[in-house]
């Protein structure tokens, strides 16, 4: 999978829920329309969702962000690219 047409995975941290960002019920806010709300669908936790680690099958919340030649990685300390002279 081109890893540019890769959704983002997301966690929850409230219930473990594990899903895509493309999945996430994007709330109406009568208050704030256009503002979208991180509403677990399982817990119906209001900003629970964290998004995962970019590694296959890693749901670890992400802690780095580190920039490499093809793309940004967002990935859990474990997973973090090795970068040249780093
Ligand atoms: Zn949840
Ligand atoms: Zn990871």
């Amino acid at each position: 999978m081109d890893p540019a047409q890769m959704s983002h995975k997301i966690v929850c941290i409230e219930c473990g829920w594990q899903g895509l960002l493309d999945d996430r019920p994007v709330a109406d806010n009568a208050f704030e329309p256009g503002s979208d709300i991180d509403d677990c669908p399982t817990c119906r936790q209001i900003e629970s969702l964290r998004v995962a680690c970019d590694e296959d099958d890693c749901w670890e919340r992400v802690t780095c962000g580190t920039p490499t030649p093809g793309a940004y990685r967002h990935t859990c300390s474990k997973h973090r690219p090795k970068t040249n002279g780093g």
